[in-house]
């Protein structure tokens, strides 16, 4: 990997974007908002192999071998009916994956990548059909000892904060168990209730049997219904949560009169619930989010945009996160105006905004986060978590929002060991983007030194009110 990296070819900016990449490149990492499974380091025990570490887990990988062509069930992912063969030998992937290695030119899966395979493992040559076996067994080999076991990595990728995301219901044994064992390592749990939102979908009484068992109490009505939830909420914040996450297709907020909210939790409660109750509830759920944040402090994590299982085959037989879930384009202005009309002003309620439709960033989000005290504008997320997409993310909101308007960087990852590659990529962009800047003495130097450390460390922390 050449050091100057992502860096322009302008000499004066690149000398400036070496600078401030040095300004950061050690700060620890603050990982607020991911999906890593918790258990991996409640356990610590030794990862298995790289294809199970490196290409099972990561739906920017299956997407792309699967969009030319490779079945899925060639890239290990068992099918849901069983009796249907799969690929079960992780080298025959591993080669599978070398020989289609040149498909992640120019994607930041290639950035991710070959930072794990240089910096994290010590592979010093590129990975194709003819190096991959050698390439398998080096990381494997690595993988095997000690200084390679989940937290010895977290240690070493100088992780200060990691957040996971977990259901509302969840127990959070493995977070118990990490906090139980004495090791040091700050893993948080993230409050995510959308299931429990979605009325009119078959699992939702499944969903609402979880929460009951949760809170060891029935839930016979809406009121019931609310308390269990700031119940959880409750034990999440016992167990060092700072936030919530929820995940809508529009961001659409409306509150319901209480008779209104009463009824339709009646009606998903005899399962009549239909497409259009859900919508109505889950803008009300959205509100009652809100309040409950204003009371408890959790930070509201709002996502929205992404279409998710738009291939419905694919679905079917192989579940979610295999890469099939499709931006859409989302209206915030209109959408959000209830609740940042009830909550928005309110400095003790914090609401961090993520989108996949970039057209709304200069038009929408940049200005509700520069205007509302509660908004922050979450970072570039997911397509958008890219080269090009992050150095498009300063360009469209820094004049409108500022820069201290936004949630730093985090990496929302369920592959582990790709966390430092992806906090490395976003401060090289940002010290490019700053770089720019100074070359054209938009601010000074100095001043550039001082943002590059907030982008990278101190925005998050604030923004996630972490050692708060
Ligand atoms: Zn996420």
């Amino acid at each position: 990997m050449h050091e100057d990296r992502f860096f322009d070819p302008d000499p004066t900016i690149r000398r400036h974007a070496r600078a401030l990449y040095e300004e950061t490149a050690r700060l620890p990492i603050v990982s607020p908002h991911g999906h890593v499974d918790p258990r991996i380091l409640a356990d610590d025990t030794a990862f298995p192999e790289p294809t199970a570490l490196i290409i099972l887990p990561d739906h920017y990988v299956l997407r792309m071998l699967y969009s030319q062509g490779i079945p899925m069930e060639r890239l290990g992912i068992r099918p849901a009916d069983h009796r249907a063969a799969f690929e079960q030998d992780p080298r025959r992937i591993w080669q599978t994956f070398g020989d289609h290695y040149h498909l992640f030119h120019g994607t930041p899966s290639s950035a991710w990548l070959n930072y794990q395979f240089a910096e994290v493992f010590g592979i010093r040559e590129p990975l194709n059909g003819a190096s991959a076996a050698r390439i398998y067994d080096a990381i494997a080999e690595k993988l095997a000892s000690p200084e390679f076991r989940p937290r010895a990595l977290f240690e070493r990728f100088n992780i200060e904060w990691l957040a996971t995301t977990d259901a509302a219901a969840d127990p959070l044994e493995s977070h118990a168990r990490i906090r139980a064992s004495g090791w040091g390592g700050r893993v948080m749990p993230t409050f995510r209730p959308d299931v429990l939102f979605r009325i009119a979908l078959p699992g939702w009484p499944g969903e609402l049997a979880d929460l009951e068992r949760a809170t060891g109490k029935p839930i016979p009505d809406y009121a019931a219904f609310i308390d269990a939830l700031a119940s959880r909420r409750a034990f999440f914040r016992s167990m060092g949560a700072t936030a919530t996450d929820h995940g809508v297709e529009e961001p659409y907020t409306a509150e319901l009169a209480p008779e209104d909210a009463e009824r339709l939790f009646a009606l998903a409660r005899r399962g009549q619930a239909l497409a259009g109750d859900q919508r109505a509830f889950e803008a009300h759920m959205l509100m009652e989010m809100a309040r409950l944040s204003v009371d408890d402090g959790l930070v509201m994590q709002l996502h929205a945009g992404s279409l998710r299982n738009h291939n419905v085959e694919l679905f079917r037989r192989f579940g979610p996160d295999r890469g099939a879930d499709i931006p859409v384009a989302a209206e915030y202005t209109r959408n959000l105006r209830p609740l940042l009309n009830a909550y928005g002003n309110d400095s003790r309620f914090r609401l961090l905004l993520f989108t996949l439709d970039e057209s709304t960033y200069s038009r929408e989000l940049a200005p509700l986060a520069g205007h509302y005290p509660a908004v922050r504008l979450g970072p570039a997320w997911w397509f958008h978590d890219s080269i090009e997409g992050m150095t498009r993310y300063r360009q469209r909101t820094t004049e409108t929002a500022g820069l201290y308007n936004t949630a730093g960087f985090n990496d929302d990852t369920r592959a582990f060991c790709s966390i430092p590659a992806r906090h490395d990529l976003s401060r090289r962009v940002d010290a490019n983007w700053l770089a720019g800047q100074v070359s054209r003495h938009i601010f000074g130097f100095d001043e550039a030194r001082q943002i590059a450390r907030a982008l990278a460390y101190d925005l998050a922390k604030d923004a996630y009110r972490l050692g708060v």
